[in-house]
C-alpha cells in the first residue's frame, strides 16, 4: 500500500486522514493502487472491483482502520472462496474474510481480497440438538429458526448483539452475553463439526476428532489458517420466558459479593455487570436472568434472598430479553449514526483472583468519555471448566474456577474520522493492557482495538504458539489470510 502515510505517533491532520491502517500501522491519507483480479477465475457468485463495492468494505464498525480491498468476493458457493483463495495465493495477494465486521481495529480488512460471507446464510438442517449452517449466517436469524421448530430450540451461547455472523463470533470466541457463560462456555465449545476453506484453497471438513489441529487453529482463531464456510452447532431446548433481576451497586465490595452470589446461585441461567463512570448513585447494575415456562415461574425470594440491594424485577418473552441488545443497537442506527461512531474498545480476560484489584484500580480512574453516551462497559462471568477449546486465549489458571470478560466499548459522541480521539483512546488502550498483563494476568480477547506488536501476539499465544504456528505453516503457507490483526507479522 503507498498512499500517502505518517507513522503511528503522528496523527494526522483530520481534513487529511482517511483512515488508520493496521497492516501497515500508520495513518492513511489517501487511497493505494489496487492488485489487478484482471485474470480471476469464473465464479458462481461476483467479484466487484468498482469502487463504490471497495470502498464499502474499507472499514470496519470502529471506524479506525481503513484498507481498501482490491476487490470484494460476494461468494455463492464455497468453491467460490476455494477459487479465488487459490488465485490470491497464485499472486500473493492477501485475502480477508468479512462477517458483519464488528472488530474494532481493522481486523478483517485487507487491501487485496475481502470476502463478503454474509452471502453465504442457509440453514442446510435443523434438528433436534443441533444445526448445520453457514458461516455467514446471523445468530438472529439461527435463533429465529431454532425458536419456531417444535418443540423450540436455541443455541447454548448467543452474544448479546445477535446480528453478528456464526463465522465472525467462531473466529473469536463468542462470549454468552445473554445467554450462556455460567455453564455452558463459549460458542466455540458447541461446534460439532466446520467446513473450512484453508489458505491453499482446500475445502475441509474437520471436528474434534477429524483434523482436530484445523479445528483447534479455526476456532478462536482469528481467521489465520482458514475461512470458515459451515458450521455444526449445538442446540438446546429453549424456554418461553426470560426474569431479569436488576442490582444498582456503588460498592466494590458489596457488588462483588452479590456478583460471586449470584453466579452460582441454582435457578439463575445467566449473569453480567455493567460498570459506570463512578458517581453517587451507580457504579455497578448487576443483571441475573432466570429462564422459564409457565406456569412454573422462578422462586423471586430463593434468587434475591440475602443480597446486598433490593433487586428490580423484568420479565419477557425469550426472544423479546435475546434480541433487546440488538432492539438498542437499531434505534442507535436510527437516531446517532451508530455505524459510524468511533469505537476503540478494550476487551480482556481476567483471572478469578485478580478481576476485583484491577476494577479497584481502574474504575475510581474513568471519566463519562472513557466509555460515552453510546458506549458500555460490561463484565461477564465464566466458568473455567466448561471452557473447552485451545483458542480463544484465557488467563493462567489461578486457583478459581472463574474467568471473567471486561469490556470498555469506548463509543464517540459524533461520527468520525477522529483522529485526535482515536490517538488518545488507543494510547489508553495500549497502556491499560501493559497494566492489565503484567500486573493482573490479564489476556487479550481480540475484537476490540488494543495495538498489538507480532511480539505481543506470541506472548498470547504462549505455549500455544508452536501449534498455532505450524497449522499456519500447514493450511495457510503463503500467509495470504487475514492480515489485519498482524499475527504472523515478522519481527
Ligand atoms: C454491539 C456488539 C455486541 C457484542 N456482543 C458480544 C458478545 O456478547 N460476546 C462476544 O463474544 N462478542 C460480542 N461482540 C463482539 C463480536 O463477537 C465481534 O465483533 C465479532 O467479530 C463479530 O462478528 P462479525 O460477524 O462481525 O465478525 P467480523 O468482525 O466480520 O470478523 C471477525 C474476525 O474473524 C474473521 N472472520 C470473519 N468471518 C470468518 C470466517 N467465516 N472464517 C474465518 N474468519 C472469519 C474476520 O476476518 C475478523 O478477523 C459484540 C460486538 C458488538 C458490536
Amino acid at each position: 500500500m503507498t498512499g500517502h502515510r505518517e507513522s503511528p505517533g503522528e496523527v494526522a491532520s483530520a481534513t487529511a486522514v482517511v483512515g488508520f491502517d493496521p497492516i501497515e500501522r500508520s495513518w492513511v491519507t489517501e487511497a493505494a493502487p489496487a492488485p489487478s483480479f484482471a485474470d480471476a477465475p469464473a465464479l458462481d457468485g461476483e467479484l466487484a472491483v468498482d469502487e463504490a463495492s471497495r470502498e464499502a468494505v474499507a472499514t470496519d464498525l470502529g471506524n479506525i482502520a481503513h484498507h481498501r480491498p482490491g476487490a470484494v468476493l460476494r461468494p455463492r458457493s464455497a468453491r467460490d472462496i476455494a477459487a479465488m483463495i487459490r488465485f490470491c495465493g497464485a499472486h500473493r495477494i492477501a485475502v480477508s474474510t468479512r462477517g458483519q465486521a464488528h472488530t474494532t481495529h481493522g481486523q478483517g480488512l485487507s487491501g487485496g481480497l475481502v470476502i463478503e460471507n454474509r452471502h453465504l446464510d442457509r440453514i442446510h438442517s435443523l434438528g433436534p440438538d443441533a444445526a448445520e449452517v453457514d458461516a455467514g449466517i446471523s445468530w438472529m436469524d439461527l435463533t429465529r429458526a431454532a425458536y419456531e421448530r417444535s418443540p423450540r430450540l436455541t443455541p447454548p451461547v448467543l452474544t448479546g448483539y445477535t446480528g453478528l455472523t456464526v463465522g465472525g463470533t467462531l473466529s473469536v470466541g463468542g462470549i454468552g452475553g445473554l445467554v450462556g457463560g455460567l455453564d455452558t462456555g463459549l460458542q466455540v465449545d458447541h461446534v460439532r463439526e466446520l467446513e473450512v476453506v484453508t489458505g491453499t484453497g482446500a475445502i475441509e471438513r474437520c471436528s474434534r476428532d477429524d483434523k482436530p489441529d484445523l479445528f483447534e487453529a479455526v476456532l478462536g482463531g482469528l481467521g489465520q489458517c482458514g475461512v470458515i464456510t459451515r458450521a455444526t452447532i449445538e442446540l438446546v431446548p429453549a424456554r418461553q420466558r426470560a426474569r431479569t433481576y436488576a442490582l444498582l451497586h456503588t460498592d466494590n465490595a458489596a457488588f462483588f459479593r452479590d456478583f460471586r452470589t449470584l453466579v452460582d446461585r441454582p435457578g439463575v441461567d445467566h449473569v453480567y455487570a455493567e460498570l459506570f463512570p463512578p458517581d453517587a448513585t451507580q457504579t455497578y447494575k448487576l443483571y441475573a436472568t432466570a429462564f422459564y415456562d409457565p406456569p412454573a415461574p422462578p422462586d423471586d425470594l430463593a434468587i434475591t434472598g440475602g443480597l446486598a440491594v433490593e433487586p428490580t424485577i423484568e420479565d419477557t418473552p425469550y426472544l423479546d430479553y435475546v434480541f433487546s441488545i440488538d432492539e438498542g443497537i437499531d434505534t442507535l442506527r436510527e437516531t446517532v449514526n451508530w455505524d459510524r461512531l468511533v469505537k476503540p474498545w478494550f476487551d480482556v480476560w481476567l483471572p478469578g483472583s485478580t478481576i476485583e484489584d484491577y476494577l479497584a484500580e481502574i474504575v475510581p480512574t474513568l471519566t463519562p468519555r472513557d466509555i460515552g453516551s453510546y458506549g458500555a462497559s460490561l463484565i461477564y462471568p465464566q466458568r473455567r471448566e466448561h471452557l473447552t477449546r485451545p483458542c480463544p486465549r484465557l488467563p493462567e489458571p489461578d486457583g478459581s474456577p472463574w474467568a471473567f470478560v471486561l469490556d470498555i466499548n469506548t463509543v464517540s459522541e459524533t461520527p468520525g474520522p477522529a483522529p485526535e480521539f482515536v490517538a488518545e483512546m488507543l494510547a489508553r488502550n495500549e497502556r491499560m493492557f501493559a497494566r492489565v498483563r503484567e500486573s493482573y494476568g490479564g489476556v487479550l480477547y481480540p475484537i476490540g482495538s488494543v495495538p498489538f506488536t507480532a511480539r505481543d501476539w506470541r506472548a498470547h499465544y504462549g505455549d500455544r504458539w508452536p501449534a498455532f504456528r505450524a497449522a499456519k505453516d500447514r493450511y495457510d503457507p503463503d500467509a495470504v489470510l487475514t492480515p489485519g490483526p498482524g499475527v504472523f507479522d515478522p519481527g
